[in-house]
């Protein structure tokens, strides 16, 4: 099957009655365990009605790195998140031309949604701490609450104090951390497995490993 086309349109999401919205972006390569733990205990911890995955179309900060073509990424996405009803993938960033900005999603999805509806931009911490470097942070805080996602080990206060150096008061208590276990995950680690021939069982669905070798990818 040729998924290398961009000529998909975005899918029709029914946000109607949804008030409470999280939006799971990440680049995804691949979608893991970690990912799917993260975005479960998000929805429930925080009452969600939905969890829309966002894959990364072109992401602004990974110019120099190799990522796998995004309309594979979004195809594990879709393998990964299937058998659960509460989940959707989005195509917004993968149609999207040139790089994708969180601020154009979340604006995207907030114009479809009601004025009341709240939106939750879920991520990893890591991505968060740099957060000052992303286009359009005020639009961004102004339009959603950011769960950021922290691997075991993870330090909490070096990231309080880091964002509390930079961020505005009132932007800082709109970023909430949730230790996730199932983060000692990583994509990094599954593609190095993957390059070395070890074993991914068990770190991501089978569907997706299964469609990790049949596509060859992250060979060296
Ligand atoms: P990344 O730099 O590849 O990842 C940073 C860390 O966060 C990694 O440890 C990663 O683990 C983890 N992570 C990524 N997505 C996650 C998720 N949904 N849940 C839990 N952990 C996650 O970050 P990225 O994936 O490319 O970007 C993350 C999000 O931030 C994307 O939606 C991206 O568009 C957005 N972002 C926006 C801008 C901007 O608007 N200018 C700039 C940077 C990032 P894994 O490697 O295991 O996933």
């Amino acid at each position: 099957m040729n998924v290398e086309s961009c000529l998909l349109p975005e899918k029709d999401i029914d946000l109607s009655n949804i008030k409470r919205l999280g939006l799971m972006g990440g680049t995804f390569d691949p979608i893991h365990q970690g990912h799917l733990v993260t975005a479960e205990a998000v929805r429930t911890s925080f009452s969600l009605d939905k969890v829309i995955f966002v894959p990364s179309g072109q992401p602004p900060h990974k110019v120099e790195k190799k990522v796998t073509p995004k309309d594979k990424r979004f195809l594990m996405t879709e393998l990964a998140t299937i058998t659960n009803p509460c989940f959707e993938v989005s195509r917004v960033e993968i149609n999207r031309l040139g790089y994708s900005y969180s601020a154009d999603t979340v604006s995207y999805f907030r114009q479809m949604m009601d004025q009341d509806g709240e939106l939750f931009f879920i991520t990893g911490a890591d991505a968060i701490l740099e957060i000052l470097t992303w286009k359009g942070i005020d639009e961004l805080f102004a339009d959603c609450t950011f769960i950021a996602a922290t691997r075991p080990g993870f330090q909490n206060q070096a990231m309080a104090e880091r964002l509390g150096a930079q961020l505005k008061p009132e932007y800082l208590k709109k970023i909430i951390t949730i230790e996730v276990p199932a983060m000692a995950i990583s994509s990094t680690d599954i593609r190095s497995r993957v390059a070395r021939g070890r074993s991914i069982k068990y770190l991501l669905p089978e569907t997706v490993e299964q469609y990790i070798y049949k596509q060859g990818l992250y060979k060296p």
